[in-house]
C-alpha cells in the first residue's frame, strides 16, 4: 500500500489504541500531524575542548573507553557505573546512574559519546545521555517536545523519528522553486528533517526560518484569500455620498480637522463610495479625533439615504457620544440613542422610528445588534473600541443578514505586525496626529510611601476648581472585589478629606440609572474627585479632569493605563498623570519607567509587546491571535512583512490560477483548509 503523510499514527509500530489516543490530546492524528509537531525547544550541548569545559556545566565528550565498568549496587535497583575514557590524551571518569544493563556497551576500545555535568575537580563527567561512536557535527542538539501523560518526550521522539524514516520520502516541496533559492531556505524534507534531528546549530537555523516565514506565508494567504472572498462586490454597497452637505458640515465645526483626520476620512468615505463592503479598522490614540471622524461618515451615510449606527461598549458613553453628536449635526439628521435604559413608549417609537427609516442615526451599545432591532436601510455601522467587540457580534451582525459598510475604531494603537496578524483581514486607517495645543499628560510613578504627598498635591489640585479620578487596584475576573476595593479607597479618602472635598464613588455594578448620575455630578463638577474601577477606562470626556491617579498601576497592561491616562488632559488645563506602583520585577519597572517617558500610544504599544507578549495587549480572552508553531510575531516581524508582501502578491495577481509553480502551495492550503479536526 502506498504510504501517505495523512495516513493515521497507527500505521507506525508501537501505536496502538492508547497512544493513539494520547497523541489525539496533542492534536496529532496523522503522520503529517506527528511530522509538523515541532519542538518547543532544544538542548544544545557543544563540543568544546577539555581545557575549556567549566565546573557544573553540562558538556559533551567523545572519547575511547581505556577501563572498562565497574558496578557498585546500593538498595533496590539503585547502581552507580563507572568507567574511564580517554579524551586528547587525558584520562576523565564517567559515571552513570540506576543503568546497569549499560556496562556491556561499553567495552574497552569503544567510542562513545557523552553528554552530562562537568566535575572539574575530579575530571568527572555525570552521564545524563550517551551515544555508541562519535558524531560529526559541533554540537549534539536534543529536541524537546511538549508532551503530556501517557507519554514521555523520549517516546514522541522515537515515533516521530520512525516517521521520519519511512516518511520523509513522501514530503513534498510546497514553495515555487524560485523562492527557496531567492531566500536561501532548505526544501521542506530537509527543514523538517533538521528540525527534528538537526546535525548543527546552523543547519536548524535555517530549518526554523524556513518554516517561519511558510508560517506567515500559509498565514497571510488565508487571510488574504479570506478578504478577498469578502469584498462581495456589489452595486448595493456603493454609497452615493453629498459632498456638498459633508464639506459644509465640517466647515461649521468649532475646530478645523488635522491632517490625519483629513487622510482617515478619505479613505472610509472612499470605501463608502466603492462597490464593496467596508471592513476597515481606523486606529488612533484617545483624543486623537476619532470620533470627529465617525460623526462625518455617520453624516455621509445619511445624505446617501442610508441610516448610520454608532455602537459603544457602555450605556455612559452612547449617552454621551448621543449629547455631543447632537450638538454638532443639530438637525442635519435624525438622532435617536437606543440602549437598554430606554424602555417602554419611547423605546417602542424609537423602534418603529428605525424601522420606517425616519430616524437615520442611531447611537447605541452592543444591543443595538443583539436585540430584534430592525433596520430600514442601514448603511454603516461604526463600532467604536473594536477590541471589546468580540468575534460573536461581528457574526451576529451577518447573520441579521445586514451587510453594511463596517468601521471599527480603536484607541488601543496596535503595533504594525500586530495588526498585520489581528485584523489582516481588514483594512487599516490611522490617526498618528494629535489636534494642534493639546499639553501632554505628565506622568509620574511613585511608591505608596508617597500617598502623603500625592494627597497634598490633589488637594492643591481642586483648590484650583480642577478635578480628580482615582482607579482603584484592578481586580482581574471579580466584580466583587474590584466593587470592595473602589469602596475600602472611597471610604479612606472620604475620612481623609473629609467635608474638604465632595467625593464619588463608581463601579460596574451601580445600576446604569445610578451611573450616570454619578458621572452627571462630577460632569457638573458637584463631585471634585470621583474613585472609579476601570469602568471610566472607556470614553468619558470631562475636560476639567486633569488629574489621575492610579492605584497599584504595576496590575495594568501598558494600553490600559494608557487608555485610563487617556481620561485627563482633553481640556486646555496640564494633566497630571500619578501611577502609584511597587513592582517586583525589573520587567515591572521597566513598564512604569515607559509610562512616565512617552505620552506616544504607538510606542507604549510597541513595548508592551515586547515585554509581555501580544496576548496582554488585547487581553487574553480574544485575541484573535493565531498560535505558530515555529515563527514569533515579535522577532520574526521582517519575515512575517516578506511573507505578507508575497501573499498580497499572490493572490493580487492571481499566481494560483496562471502560475503552475503555485500548484502545490495552493493544493497544500486547500488540504489544511479541509483536514480541520474537532476538538
Ligand atoms: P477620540 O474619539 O479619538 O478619543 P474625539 O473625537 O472624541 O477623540 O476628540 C477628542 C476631543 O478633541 C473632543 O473634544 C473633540 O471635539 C476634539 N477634537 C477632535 N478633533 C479635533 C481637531 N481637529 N482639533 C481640535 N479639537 C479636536
Ligand atoms: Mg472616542
Amino acid at each position: 500500500m502506498k504510504k501517505m503523510l495523512l495516513d493515521d499514527v497507527s500505521v507506525l509500530k508501537g501505536v496502538g489504541k492508547k497512544v493513539k489516543e494520547t497523541l489525539a490530546k496533542l492534536h496529532i492524528y496523522t503522520i503529517k500531524d506527528l511530522l509538523e509537531y515541532f519542538p518547543f525547544r532544544y538542548d544544545i550541548a557543544e563540543m568544546k575542548h577539555i581545557s575549556e569545559f567549566i565546573h557544573d556545566d553540562i558538556v559533551t565528550v567523545t572519547g575511547k573507553v581505556v577501563y572498562p565498568p565497574t558496578i557498585q549496587y546500593y538498595g533496590r535497583k539503585r547502581s552507580r557505573l563507572r568507567f574511564t575514557i580517554e579524551v586528547d590524551g587525558v584520562a576523565l571518569q564517567a559515571v552513570l546512574f540506576n543503568r546497569a544493563f549499560a556496562k556491556k556497551q561499553f567495552t574497552q576500545g569503544k567510542t562513545v559519546t557523552l553528554t552530562g555535568k562537568w566535575d572539574a575537580r575530579r575530571l568527572q563527567i555525570t552521564v545524563h545521555r550517551y551515544k555508541m561512536g562519535s558524531i560529526s557535527a559541533d554540537a549534539v542538539i536534543e529536541p524537546v517536545y511538549s508532551v503530556t501523560e501517557g507519554i514521555s518526550n523520549y517516546q514522541l521522539r522515537k515515533f516521530i523519528y520512525a516517521a521520519l524514516d519511512q516518511f520523509k520520502n513522501e514530503v513534498a516541496e510546497i514553495l515555487p522553486p524560485s523562492y527557496l533559492t531567492a531566500y536561501k531556505i532548505p526544501s521542506r524534507r530537509d527543514a523538517l528533517e533538521a528540525v527534528h534531528r538537526p546535525k548543527s546549530k546552523e543547519q536548524l537555523k535555517h530549518a526554523r526560518r524556513r518554516f517561519t516565514y511558510e508560517e506567515f506565508l500559509l498565514f497571510q494567504l488565508k487571510i488574504q484569500l479570506l478578504k478577498k472572498r469578502q469584498q462581495l462586490r456589489d452595486e448595493q454597497f456603493r454609497q452615493q455620498i453629498d459632498h456638498e452637505k459633508i464639506h459644509s458640515f465640517i466647515s461649521s465645526l468649532p475646530f478645523t480637522l488635522t491632517n490625519a483626520q483629513h487622510r482617515a476620512l478619505r479613505e472610509i468615505l472612499r470605501d463608502m463610495e466603492a462597490p464593496i463592503q467596508m471592513n476597515r479598522l481606523l486606529q488612533g490614540d484617545v483624543g486623537s479625533g476619532k470620533t470627529a471622524v465617525a460623526i462625518v461618515c455617520l453624516l455621509a451615510t445619511v445624505t446617501a439615504s442610508y441610516q448610520g449606527a454608532l455602537m459603544v461598549p457602555t450605556e455612559i458613553l452612547a449617552e454621551q457620544h448621543y449629547d455631543s453628536i447632537c450638538n454638532l449635526l443639530g438637525n442635519r439628521t435624525h438622532i435617536a440613542l437606543l440602549t437598554s435604559s430606554v424602555t417602554g413608549k419611547e423605546r417602542k417609537a424609537i423602534l418603529q422610528g428605525v424601522a420606517d427609516g425616519t430616524i437615520d442615526t442611531i447611537i447605541g451599545t452592543h444591543s443595538l445588534i443583539q436585540e430584534d432591532v430592525q433596520f430600514h436601510r442601514l448603511g454603516l455601522i461604526i463600532i467604536d473600541e473594536q477590541h471589546r467587540f468580540g468575534v460573536e457580534q461581528r457574526k451576529q451582525l451577518r447573520e441579521k443578514g445586514l451587510h453594511p459598510d463596517v468601521l471599527f475604531m480603536t484607541a488601543t494603537p496596535i503595533p504594525r505586525t500586530l495588526a498585520i496578524t489581528a485584523f489582516g483581514d481588514m483594512d487599516v486607517s490611522t490617526i498618528d496626529e494629535m489636534p494642534k495645543g493639546r499639553k501632554k499628560v505628565q506622568t509620574f510613578w511613585v511608591k505608596e510611601e508617597m500617598l502623603q504627598r500625592v494627597l497634598t498635591f490633589i488637594e492643591k489640585r481642586i483648590d484650583e476648581n480642577e478635578q480628580v479620578y482615582v482607579v482603584s487596584p484592578l481586580i482581574e475576573e471579580s466584580d466583587a472585589f474590584d466593587y470592595e476595593n473602589a469602596l475600602e479607597l472611597y471610604n479612606k479618602l472620604s475620612t481623609y478629606f473629609g467635608e474638604r472635598i465632595h467625593i464619588g464613588l463608581l463601579h460596574g455594578r451601580l445600576r446604569n440609572d445610578e451611573k450616570e448620575a454619578v458621572m452627571k455630578q462630577f460632569m457638573n463638577n458637584d463631585i471634585q474627585l470621583l474613585v472609579a474601577t476601570t469602568v471610566i477606562e472607556v470614553g468619558v470626556n470631562v475636560p476639567n479632569a486633569t488629574v489621575m491617579v492610579i492605584f497599584d498601576a504595576e496590575r495594568f497592561g501598558l494600553a490600559q493605563l494608557h487608555q485610563l491616562r487617556g481620561r485627563i488632559g482633553r481640556g486646555d488645563k496640564q494633566g497630571y498623570c500619578i501611577l502609584i506602583a511597587d513592582p517586583k520585577g525589573d520587567t515591572g519597572k521597566e513598564r512604569m519607567h515607559i509610562m512616565t517617558k512617552t505620552t506616544d500610544g504607538f510606542h507604549l504599544a510597541e513595548e508592551d509587546l515586547k515585554l509581555r507578549g501580544p496576548g496582554d495587549l488585547f487581553g487574553k480572552k480574544q485575541s484573535g491571535l493565531p498560535n505558530f508553531k515555529v515563527a514569533d510575531i515579535v522577532h520574526d516581524y521582517r519575515a512575517l512583512e516578506t511573507a505578507r508582501r508575497d501573499a498580497e502578491r499572490i493572490v493580487k495577481n492571481n499566481l494560483f490560477e496562471t502560475d503552475a509553480t503555485y500548484v502545490h502551495l495552493r493544493k497544500y492550503i486547500e488540504e489544511e483548509a479541509e483536514s480541520i479536526h474537532l476538538d
